[in-house]
């Protein structure tokens, strides 16, 4: 299953790269799918690549993703454990946020790497993240700073999960404020993780 697992992420991957389903193909370096563990039990949903991200074709690895680093870290999570991804797989000009048509050509990959991955709890890093993840549970989502602090279990392709909104770590790289309320947030995350996996383990244990 592990092999198959993986080739279907490779799939993936190539299909990311060799896209051109959006107008946005033809400004990027790189695309920028997904990556992580495909066992992971915690997915990071983002915007889209920034100037970083889009010259090495690698999720958060600029500014941003440093911060989401520290605060993994206090989280007791380390970023081989989880899967990171973005709704959008190439760089908006000047980060601009990604238009309606972009998401709904884009968002067939993070589908199936929900599906893939199956994670026990999403973190939706902003709005674009938060609205789009909610969109694909039938859910309505009232925007960051109203959702923000209110978890919520949801089915997202099959997949039973518990999404966690928050900010995005750009919003919080020069917000002391929103940088502790996003640390709590992933800590939560990090906590909900590990009682769904006990639960899971309980259940099989007992045959359920
Ligand atoms: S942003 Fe998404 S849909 Fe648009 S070209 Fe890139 S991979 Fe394809």
């Amino acid at each position: 299953m592990g092999e198959e697992k993986r080739e279907l992420y490779n799939s993936i991957v190539e299909a990311v790269r060799s896209c051109r389903a959006c107008p946005l193909h033809r400004l990027r370096t790189n695309a920028v799918p997904g990556e992580g563990n495909l066992e992971a039990k915690v997915m990071f949903v983002g915007e889209a690549p920034g100037r970083s991200e889009d010259e090495q074709g690698r999720p958060f690895v600029g500014a941003a993703g440093q911060l989401l680093n520290e605060l993994l870290l206090r989280a007791g999570l380390r970023r081989e454990n989880v899967y990171i991804t973005n709704v959008v797989k190439c760089r908006p000009p000047n980060n601009r946020t990604p238009t309606e048509e972009e998401v709904a050509a884009c968002v067939g990959f993070l589908r199936q790497e929900i599906a893939l991955v199956r994670p026990k709890v999403i973190v939706a890093l902003g709005n674009t993240a938060g609205s789009t993840i909610m969109g694909l549970a039938g859910r309505q989502w009232r925007g960051v700073t109203a959702e923000r602090g209110r978890k919520a279990k949801v089915t997202v392709e099959g997949v039973e999960v518990i999404v966690v909104p928050t900010y995005h770590p750009a919003a919080a790289l020069y917000r002391p404020d929103l940088k502790e309320l996003l640390a709590d947030d992933i800590a939560e995350a990090a906590r909900e993780a590990s009682a769904q996996g006990t639960r899971r383990t309980l259940l099989d244990f007992m045959g359920g």
